[in-house]
């Protein structure tokens, strides 16, 4: 009996988005956003829009400075986790209609170079 040692990838090309970057970034089904950095005091968010096959969503990549201490860097990490999964409930809160029309955007910071 022969072991299958790769699993057979076939992946459909899609094509750009209005909004990703359309370089090396895109994948041949993965689109990817310009980076959008959002600083802080103690940290850094990194926010990119995706688009896999045909679900969308923001991946982010968050770096907060924590306490030399042990215990109490434990503890940071904990209220990092709640506080990101308070995050992802309250965005997933939002009807879609709250979010069409005029209103202002929130300004994040820079985009990525
Ligand atoms: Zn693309």
């Amino acid at each position: 009996m022969k072991a299958r040692t790769m699993a057979r990838l076939q992946r459909t090309e899609t094509p750009h988005t209005d909004w990703c970057a359309r370089d090396h970034r895109c994948g041949i089904d993965t689109h990817r956003a310009p980076d959008v950095i959002a600083d802080a005091t103690g940290g850094r968010g990194v926010i990119t829009r995706v688009r896999a096959g045909d679900r969308e969503y923001a991946e982010i990549t968050i770096r907060v400075r924590l306490d030399h201490r042990d215990p109490i860097a434990v503890r940071q990490v904990g209220l990092t986790l709640h506080l990101i999964r308070r995050l992802i409930g309250a965005v997933a809160a939002v009807r879609p209609d709250a979010l069409t029309g005029g209103a202002s955007r929130i300004a994040i910071g820079r985009k990525a170079a």
